[in-house]
C-alpha cells in the first residue's frame, strides 16, 4: 500500500485495480490523507479560495431521490429570489471581499434564459467571477450564459454508474448529464463536477471509476459531498452518512489530478465539526462561504442538520478566518483559477 501510494503521489496514475485497493484498504487513511496535502501543497499551495455562494431558488422541476428540493417533497418553504435581491447579495459578496459568487439553485423554470442573461450582464459589472450551478441547460444557453459574463460551472455526474444516476434522478438521463458535462468544457468554462460518496447501491469500484471519470473529463473542480438522508426524501432510510469514504475518494482524487480546485464541502462540516478543516488538511483548497441570508438559508433544505445554516454571513467568515489562521492556511484574494501544471 505504502508503494502505491508513493507511486500516486509523483507519478499521479493508478488503475481502476489500484484505486479500488486503496479505498477498501482499512488502514490507508493515515498514509493516503497526508500524501494528498503534500501533493495539495505543491500543486495549489496553501492559500485557500473563498467562492461566495448565493442560493438564489430552492423551486425545482427536478425529482433527484436524494435531494429535499425535489419537486415532489411538499414539506419545504419553498422560495424565489427576485433579480434586484440576487444583485444585492452579489454587490454584499463585494462588500465582504469576495472575488468570486456561486449562483446555485434548484432547475427552476422562472430563470429563463433572458434572465440569466439580465443578471450575468449586471453582476459581471460588479468585477467578480461568476460560477453557475443551474443544472442541465442546452448548449445555446451555456454559450449565451458564457458571452454574457459566466467563467464556471458546476455540475456534479452524481455517479458514474449509469443504472443508478437514473434510479436516482428518474426525470433526467445519464447521457444528457455527460452532453452537458462535455458541452460546458467545449465553450471553455472551468468546469466543476464531482459525485455524492455513500448513495445506497453504490459500490467501491463505481467510485474509483468516478475518480478515473473526472480524469478523462479534465475537469477543474471536484466536489465530493458525503451524500446525507433527507427525511423528506424516498431515501430517508439509508444507513447514517460518515465523512471516511468521502475523505477518502476526496484524497485520492488530489492525487491524480493535483492542480485542480477542490472545495472542503458543505456536507463535510455537516457529518463532523472539525470536517471542513479535515477536508482542508487532506487535498481541498477552496471553501464556499453562504452569504444566503434570511428564510432562504434555512429553507435550501438540501438535507437536514446543513454546517452553518444559522450563522450570519459575516460571523461565518470571521469564525473560517481564525480557523485558517490556526491551520497556517492564508486566504487567497485572487479569483482562484485552475493554473494548469505539467505532471
Ligand atoms: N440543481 C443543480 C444540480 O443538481 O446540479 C444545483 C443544485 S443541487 C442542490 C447541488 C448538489 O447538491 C447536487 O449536485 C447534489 O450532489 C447535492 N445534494 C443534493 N442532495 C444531497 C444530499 N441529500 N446530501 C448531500 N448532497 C446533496
Ligand atoms: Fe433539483 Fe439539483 Fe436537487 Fe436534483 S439535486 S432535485 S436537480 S436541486
Amino acid at each position: 500500500m505504502k508503494t502505491l501510494i508513493q507511486r500516486a503521489e509523483s507519478t499521479h496514475r493508478l488503475s481502476e485495480e489500484e484505486i479500488l485497493y486503496l479505498l477498501q484498504a482499512q488502514d490507508a487513511d493515515e498514509l493516503l490523507l497526508p500524501a494528498a496535502d503534500r501533493v495539495r501543497r505543491k500543486y495549489v499551495g496553501d492559500e485557500i479560495h473563498l467562492r461566495a455562494l448565493i442560493e438564489f431558488s430552492n423551486i425545482c422541476k427536478n425529482n433527484c431521490l436524494y435531494c429535499g428540493l425535489r419537486a415532489e417533497n411538499t414539506c419545504i418553504n419553498r422560495y424565489r429570489m427576485d433579480e434586484e435581491t440576487i444583485f444585492s447579495f452579489a454587490q454584499k459578496a463585494v462588500q465582504y471581499g469576495y472575488k468570486t459568487i456561486v449562483l446555485q439553485g434548484g432547475e427552476d423554470p422562472a430563470f429563463t434564459t433572458e434572465v440569466w442573461l439580465r443578471l450575468l450582464k449586471r453582476i459581471k459589472t460588479l468585477g467578480l467571477a461568476i460560477t453557475l450551478s443551474i443544472g442541465e441547460r442546452p448548449f445555446e444557453d451555456y454559450r449565451a450564459f458564457k458571452a454574457a459574463g459566466a467563467d464556471r460551472y458546476l455540475l456534479r455526474i452524481e455517479t458514474t454508474d449509469k443504472s443508478l444516476y437514473e434510479k436516482y434522478n428518474p426525470s433526467m438521463s445519464f447521457e444528457n448529464r455527460l452532453r452537458c458535462l462535455h458541452d460546458l468544457k467545449k465553450l471553455g468554462y472551468e468546469v466543476g463536477t464531482g459525485v455524492l460518496v455513500g448513495l445506497p447501491g453504490q459500490t467501491m469500484r463505481s467510485l474509483a471509476k468516478d475518480i478515473l471519470f473526472f480524469q478523462e473529463l479534465g475537469a477543474d473542480m471536484i466536489g465530493l459531498g458525503p451524500f446525507i438522508p433527507n427525511p423528506q426524501t424516498p431515501l430517508k432510510n439509508a444507513p447514517a452518512p460518515v465523512l471516511g469514504p468521502a475523505l477518502r475518494v476526496m484524497a485520492l482524487t488530489r492525487l491524480l489530478l493535483p492542480d485542480v480546485n477542490i472545495p472542503a464541502t458543505t456536507a463535510m462540516e455537516t457529518l463532523e465539526p472539525n470536517g471542513r478543516i479535515k477536508a482542508l488538511q487532506s487535498g481541498a483548497n477552496v471553501v464556499m462561504p453562504n452569504i444566503t441570508e434570511g428564510d432562504a438559508r434555512q429553507n435550501y433544505a438540501l438535507y437536514p442538520g446543513k454546517a452553518g445554516a444559522a450563522d450570519s454571513p459575516l460571523a461565518f467568515r470571521e469564525k473560517l478566518a481564525a480557523q485558517l489562521t490556526a491551520i497556517g492556511r492564508p486566504i487567497s484574494t485572487g479569483y482562484g483559477w485552475h493554473k494548469k501544471k505539467i505532471y
